[in-house]
């Protein structure tokens, strides 16, 4: 089942669009199953869960061979505390969900302890309801104009979420406005323009939709893996 759906969607996709298979809640297995139909970048979306799949793969790498599931990805979409952050940086190649300025600060300190730079995805907030956490656009286009002082961040664009609801065209809405500021930091800060490339919008319920609006990575976790436990 998992495998099925994991060929359709890559059948189903442009070429344009990565897709990244959320399995936070999901056992080992699954991530095994979807990896053997060809899938490379899963996402979590807590410190603990992550890191001990991480840990699960060491292990089976240990037993298997060092190639056993080679070419894996693991990003990052879930709110990152700072004090968490080394449960998470050494193994990701991104962190999608930077909601924060102290959370870029914080990344920007362990990047440079650890020597090593730290690919992400700023993380604006458009739907109505979630004020909490992301930036305003305001502060994302603040942040790139003094990129340069992130020298263990690698800025590479921006992730959204829509409002949830089943009224399409509030979805729309949100998913325009995201568009609109990926659009306006490209513009505006095209010296970043090579690494700042990726929009990532879409779930299970709203990724046709998130293509259209020019998504190119797609976060789906429940039309893969089934209803989270
Ligand atoms: C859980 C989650 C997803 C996947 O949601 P589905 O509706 O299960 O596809 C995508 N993005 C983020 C940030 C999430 O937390």
């Amino acid at each position: 089942m998992i495998k099925e759906i994991v060929y359709r969607l890559n059948k189903e996709l442009p070429a344009t669009v990565k897709l990244v298979a959320v399995s936070k809640f999901h056992p080992f297995e699954a991530i095994q199953e979807a990896y053997e139909a060809g899938q490379r970048i899963f996402a979590e979306s807590r410190p603990q869960e992550l890191l001990a799949k991480v840990k699960r793969l060491e292990e089976l790498r240990a037993e298997r061979g060092e190639d056993y599931m080679s070419g894996i990805q693991w990003h990052f979409i879930g709110h990152l505390q700072t004090n968490k952050l080394k449960m998470v940086l050494p193994y990701v190649s991104l962190v999608q969900s930077v909601d924060s300025e102290r959370l870029l600060n914080a990344i920007q300190t362990w990047g440079a302890a650890n020597g090593k730079v730290i690919p992400v995805l700023l993380e604006p907030h458009v739907a109505a309801e979630e004020t909490k956490q992301g930036f305003a656009p305001e502060e994302v286009y603040e942040i790139l104009q003094k990129s340069s002082e992130y020298d263990y961040i690698r800025f590479c664009g921006l992730m959204g979420m829509a409002t949830f609801t089943d009224d399409e065209s509030v979805v729309r809405a949100d998913f325009a406005a995201l568009r609109s500021i990926y659009d306006n930091c490209r513009e505006r800060f095209d010296s970043l323009a090579a690494d700042f490339n990726e929009f990532s919008i879409g779930m299970s319920d709203d990724y046709p939709l998130a293509i259209s609006y020019g998504s190119t990575m797609v976060r789906i976790g429940s039309m893969i893996f089934g209803e989270r436990g």
